[in-house]
C-alpha cells in the first residue's frame, strides 16, 4: 500500500497520496457493518490505523496536502454513514488522533521509520513512546469528540467514550504498529539488504507447532468449551514466537491471534462473548488484541535489545582483545624496555626488551614480576656511584618526580663491555582507590654515548692538531714582523727560512684537513661499486709515487684479482697502505714492498708487506683508531690513514688487520674485499 520509496519501483507523490486515500476509504467504509454497529458506534475502526501510517510515512513537505486530503476523505466518509450536521466535525476530531501520533513520532522517534528515519522500531523505549503517544492522543481526541457530541448532538452521551478510545488505540496498535514495523523493515531491506523474514527450516516446524497449538486453544476454548476461561493460554503461543522471532513477525502473530479471538468473540463465541453488552464486549475484545500485541512486542523487543547488547558487548570485547594484542605486539617489537610498576614494586607489565637491557646473556637473577633491590641491577651513575634503592626511577616517580632520560651505566660481569642506559619514569594517572602505577622506560644508548665520546675526542684532537701548525705559523710570522720592524731590509738568508717554516706548517695543515675530509667521506659517501682491477690500481699508484717507468723494483706484485668495490675508495686504501710502507722504514734502508693476493668464495685476501720498522705487538690493534700513532718520532703523520683504511674495508663488508712480516721484520697489512656483487651484498647485508 503505497510503499512507494521502498520497492524497486517508485510511485510519484500524487499516486502515493491516491493509494493511501483508497486504502483509507476502503477500511473506513469496511467498518460500516451492521454487526459492528450494535451500539450505534462501530466497534472496530481500522481506518484510523491506516490514517496514522499514511501521515507517518508522508514526506515532511507533503504533510499539509495529505492532511487536507485525509480531512476531506474523513468528512466524505462520515457523510456516507450519518447525515447529522455535526457528525463530520466529530469524526474529524477523532481522526486528528492520527495526526497527533504522526507528529509525536517525528518529534520523539526521529530515527525510526514513521518518525522521519530509516530504521525499524528496535528498542523498548521506542515502543513505550509510541504506546504513550497513541494512548494520550486517543484519550485527548476521544474526550474532545465525546464532549462535543454531548454538547452539539441531541441524544449523545458519555457512554461510548471508552469504546471510542479502545477502538482508536486498538486500531493504531494493531494496524499502525504493524505497519510501522513493516515499513521500517522494508526501508532496512532497501538500505542494507536485510531480509524481511528469514526463517530456517527448523523454525518453520516451530511456527507450525505454535500455529497448531493456537488453533487447538481457539477451537477448544472458543467453540467446544466456551465457558472455560482459557483465553490466557493463547498468550503462551505469542510469547513463544516473541522469544524466538523478530518484532515484526511477533507483532504479526500477536495481531493474528488477537484478531482471531476478537472475531470469535464478536461472532458470539468464546469466554468473552458471555458479556451481553455489545459495547463492553467490543472493548474487551479490543483490549485482548492489544494485550496480545503489546505482549508480543514487549517480549520480542526486550529479547532483541538483550541480543543487541550481547552482540555489541562481544564486538567491543573483540575490539579490545584485538587492540590489546596489537599493543602487546607493539611493546614486544620495541627496542626500548618498558614496564608498568605498581607502588610496592609489583611489575604489572613489561616487555622482552627490558629483560634484555637489564641482564646479561644468561638473564641471571631477573624477575619479571617484582622490582628487585637496586643493587641487583648493577646500575651506576656516570660518576661511578652505584644507584641506591631510593634513586630507582620508579620510586622517584611515586614521589612525584618526573625522571627524564637519565643516564646509568650497567656493570655486569657477564656484560664486560658495559652498557649505557637512559632511563625515564613517570607516574600514571590513577582513579581514587587504585594502587598508584608508574611507567618506566629504558633505552640502550651505549652506541650513542660511545659515538658522543668519540666525537668529543675527535674534536679535541682536531683542535689540538690544527693549533700546532697555527702556532708555528703565527710564531714565525711574528718573528718575520719583528725583523721587518728592526730594519727595512730583510736579507734573503733570514727571511727565506722563516717563510719556509710558515709554508711547511700551512702544508701540514692542508694535509691534515684533507685527511679529515677523507675520513668523513670514507664513512658517509655512498658507495659506487664496480669491477676494479687491483693490478692496475697498484701499478698506477706505484707510477705516481716513484715516477712513471721507474726501474727500481721496490714494489713486487703477485697475481692480483679484480674486486667489486668503489674505485676511488680502493685507490685511497692502497695509497694509504703503500704510503705507510714507504714512509715507515728505518733511515738509510731502501723500502721493499710486496702486494700479494688470494681469492676464494667471492673474496680477495690482499697482503701489503714491507721491510719497515714494524709495529710493536701491543699497538697492532690501536693503530686503526683515529689519531692513534704508535709513538713514532721522526715520521710525519696525523694518525688518520689506517682509520680511513679500516672504514673503507668495513664498508665493503671486509676486515683489515696487521701482523709482523716474518720474512723482513717489517709489517704485513692484510685486508679482504669482495670480488663479486653477490659477496658484496651478502657481506654488507646487516650493515646500515
Ligand atoms: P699516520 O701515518 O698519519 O701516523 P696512520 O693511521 O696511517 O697514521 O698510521 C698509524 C700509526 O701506525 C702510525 O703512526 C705508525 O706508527 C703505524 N704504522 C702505520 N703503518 C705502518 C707501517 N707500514 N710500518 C710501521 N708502522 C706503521
Amino acid at each position: 500500500m503505497g510503499q512507494g520509496e521502498t520497492g524497486r519501483f517508485s510511485v510519484p507523490p500524487i499516486g502515493r497520496t491516491a493509494l493511501w486515500l483508497a486504502a483509507f476509504v476502503i477500511f473506513a467504509l469496511g467498518a460500516d457493518d451492521d454487526d459492528l454497529f450494535a451500539t450505534g458506534e462501530p466497534v472496530v475502526g481500522p481506518s484510523v490505523g491506516i490514517a496514522l501510517l499514511w501521515l507517518a510515512s508522508t514526506p515532511r513537505g507533503r504533510l499539509k496536502v495529505d492532511v487536507a486530503v485525509l480531512a476531506a476523505a474523513t468528512v466524505a466518509v462520515s457523510l456516507v454513514w450519518d447525515s447529522t450536521p455535526w457528525f463530520p466535525l466529530l469524526e474529524l476530531v477523532m481522526a486528528a488522533t492520527a495526526l497527533l501520533v504522526a507528529l509525536g513520532l517525528r518529534r520523539w522517534c526521529p530515527e525510526m521509520w514513521g518518525g522521519g528515519g530509516r530504521s525499524s522500531m528496535r528498542t523498548l523505549p521506542q515502543f513505550g513512546r509510541f504506546l504513550a503517544l497513541v494512548v494520550v492522543s486517543a484519550m485527548l481526541c476521544g474526550a474532545l469528540r465525546t464532549a462535543l457530541g454531548v454538547l452539539l448532538v441531541e441524544g449523545e452521551s458519555w457512554e461510548p467514550f471508552l469504546l471510542r478510545i479502545g477502538r482508536t488505540v486498538t486500531s493504531m496498535v494493531a494496524i499502525g504498529l504493524f505497519g510501522l514495523l513493516l515499513g521500517g523493515r522494508l526501508a532496512e531491506r532497501r538500505d542494507h539488504g536485510v531480509p524481511l523474514f528469514s526463517v530456517k527450516p527448523l523454525e518453520v516446524v516451530e511456527v507450525a507447532l505454535v500455529a497448531a497449538y493456537t488453533a487447538l486453544v481457539l477451537w477448544q476454548g472458543f467453540v467446544e468449551h466456551p465457558h472455560v476461561p482459557s483465553t490466557f493460554l493463547l498468550a503462551l503461543g505469542v510469547v513463544w514466537v516473541a522469544l524466538r522471532f523478530s518484532p515484526l513477525f511477533s507483532a504479526l502473530v500477536g495481531l493474528l491471534v488477537g484478531s482471531a479471538a476478537a472475531l470469535f468473540t464478536l461472532q458470539d463465541h468464546g469466554p468473552i462473548a458471555v458479556v451481553e453488552d455489545m459495547g463492553a464486549r467490543g472493548v474487551m475484545a479490543q483490549v485482548f488484541v492489544m494485550v496480545m500485541m503489546v505482549t508480543a512486542m514487549t517480549v520480542s523487543l526486550s529479547r532483541r535489545q538483550v541480543a543487541d547488547t550481547v552482540v555489541r558487548l562481544r564486538r567491543s570485547e573483540d575490539a579490545l582483545e584485538h587492540r590489546a594484542s596489537e599493543l602487546d605486539l607493539m611493546l614486544e617489537t620495541l627496542s626500548d624496555g618498558v614496564a608498568i610498576v605498581e607502588e610496592g614494586g609489583r611489575i604489572v607489565h613489561s616487555n622482552t626488551a627490558l629483560r634484555r637491557l637489564l641482564t646479561g646473556p644468561d638473564d641471571e637473577g631477573y624477575d619479571g614480576r617484582r622490582v628487585r633491590p637496586a643493587a641487583a641491577y648493577h646500575l651506576h651513575h656516570p660518576d661511578g656511584r652505584p644507584m641506591t634503592d631510593d634513586e630507582m626511577p620508579f620510586t622517584r616517580a611515586f614521589r612525584g618526580e618526573t625522571v627524564r632520560g637519565e643516564e646509568y651505566h650497567l656493570r655486569l660481569p657477564s656484560v664486560p663491555a658495559g652498557r649505557v642506559l637512559e632511563m625515564s619514569a613517570i607516574a600514571l594517572p590513577a582513579e581514587p582507590g587504585e594502587v598508584p602505577r608508574a611507567m618506566v622506560t629504558v633505552r640502550d644508548v651505549t652506541a650513542e654515548s660511545a659515538h658522543r665520546d668519540a666525537l668529543a675526542d675527535f674534536a679535541g684532537t682536531v683542535a689540538h692538531d690544527l693549533n700546532n701548525p697555527l702556532s708555528v705559523v703565527s710564531g714565525w710570522a711574528e718573528s718575520l714582523d719583528e725583523t721587518f720592524r728592526e730594519s727595512d731590509q730583510v736579507p734573503a738568508t733570514t727571511g727565506a727560512p722563516m717563510v719556509s717554516h710558515i709554508l711547511a706548517a700551512t702544508e701540514r695543515m692542508r694535509e691534515f684537513i684533507s685527511d679529515l675530509l677523507a675520513h668523513t667521506v670514507a664513512r658517509d659517501q655512498s658507495l659506487q661499486c664496480e669491477r676494479v682491477p687491483l693490478r692496475n690500481v697498484v701499478k698506477d699508484l706505484e707510477d705516481t709515487r716513484l715516477g712513471p717507468g721507474s726501474t727500481r723494483q721496490e714494489v713486487e706484485t703477485g697475481e692480483l684479482p679484480d674486486v667489486w668495490a668503489d674505485r676511488a675508495l680502493v685507490i685511497q686504501l692502497l695509497d694509504n697502505l703503500l704510503g705507510n710502507a714507504f714512509k715507515y722504514v728505518a733511515p738509510g734502508s731502501v723500502p721493499r714492498v710486496q702486494v700479494l693476493a688470494e681469492e676464494s668464495d667471492g673474496w680477495a685476501t690482499v697482503r701489503v708487506c714491507d721491510n719497515g720498522i714494524g709495529i710493536p705487538e701491543d699497538q697492532r690493534q690501536r693503530i686503526f683508531e683515529a689519531f692513534h700513532r704508535a709513538g713514532r718520532q721522526g715520521y710525519d703523520g696525523h694518525g688518520l690513514g689506517l682509520a680511513i683504511c679500516k672504514r673503507i674495508v668495513e664498508r665493503h663488508g671486509g676486515r683489515i688487520w696487521v701482523t709482523g712480516n716474518p720474512e723482513d721484520q717489517g709489517s704485513c697489512f692484510t685486508f679482504t674485499l669482495p670480488t663479486t656483487a653477490e659477496a658484496f651484498a651478502a657481506g654488507t647485508a646487516d650493515r646500515p
